[in-house]
């Protein structure tokens, strides 16, 4: 699926997502229409179905798996919910975020790399300046693992990279029928994977959990280790 929908617009990229079924929402399409992914993406050809580099040894995330996540966490993003994006990175998906939960919402972005701040900033300056004027996006820098508790309770919780386990400050910072999507480390013999994983805080505070797919993220780690690491 990775491969197959790229295009050569913004517009063309939106529609074999919405095509190949991995797009399912019509906000979630509204938006990624709305938000251009080659302000965010700065290498040529923004809109191939792939990852891409950012530098600092991360990428910006396959179209189909913002389309996928997105779409997961379409009903959570109503106008006027608290979203939370954690490794905002180049900025994409909080932006995306930003225009499902209008201007009464309010998105936290937050990363560990202060220059990606900076570049995410700057990024969503250029493409949907009011998402910032407004106070829609608030990007700060930190470390994800912990959230952000000061803006929350959240209605929706994005995780764009592998955690090793499932934050629990995360699954404390959701709002009552709130959704969190992570993917996380899981460990097959000698094998790793990653499991991306929707979690769920019910009215009453219960919480399920489901593994939805495997998936292939960056990690979710200290900025030592990711700037250390050269990606492969
Ligand atoms: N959704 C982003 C994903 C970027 S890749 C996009 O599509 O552009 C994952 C991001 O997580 C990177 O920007 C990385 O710097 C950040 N990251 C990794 N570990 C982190 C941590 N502990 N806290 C905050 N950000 C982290």
């Amino acid at each position: 699926m990775a491969w197959h929908c790229s295009g050569t617009t913004n517009q063309e990229m939106v529609q074999k997502l919405k095509d190949a079924g991995i797009l399912a929402s019509d906000r979630a399409e509204a938006a990624m229409l709305a938000v251009d992914r080659a302000k965010y993406c700065h290498e040529p050809d923004p809109y191939r179905d792939r990852p891409r580099r950012i530098g600092y040894n991360v990428t910006i995330s396959a179209p189909h798996m913002h389309a996928c996540a997105l779409s997961i966490l379409s009903n959570q993003l109503f106008d006027g919910a608290k979203a939370l994006d954690v490794g905002s990175g180049s900025g994409y998906l909080s932006a995306c975020m930003a225009h499902m939960v209008g201007s009464c919402g309010r998105v936290t972005g937050i990363e560990h790399i202060p220059e990606l701040i900076e570049i995410s900033t700057r990024n969503v300056r250029e493409d949907n300046p009011h998402f910032l004027k407004e106070n829609r996006i608030n990007f700060v820098v930190g470390d994800g693992r912990l959230g952000h508790p000061a803006d929350g309770p959240y209605n929706a919780i994005h995780v764009g990279a592998a955690a090793e386990t499932l934050p629990q400050e995360l699954i404390d910072q959701l709002a009552p029928d709130g959704r969190l999507v992570c993917p996380v480390m899981t460990v097959a013999g000698f094998q790793r994977f990653q499991d991306l994983l929707q979690v769920d805080k019910s009215a009453d505070g219960t919480v399920t959990t489901k593994k939805l797919m495997q998936v292939s993220y960056v990690p979710l780690t200290d900025p030592t280790t990711q700037l250390r690491n050269v990606l492969t």
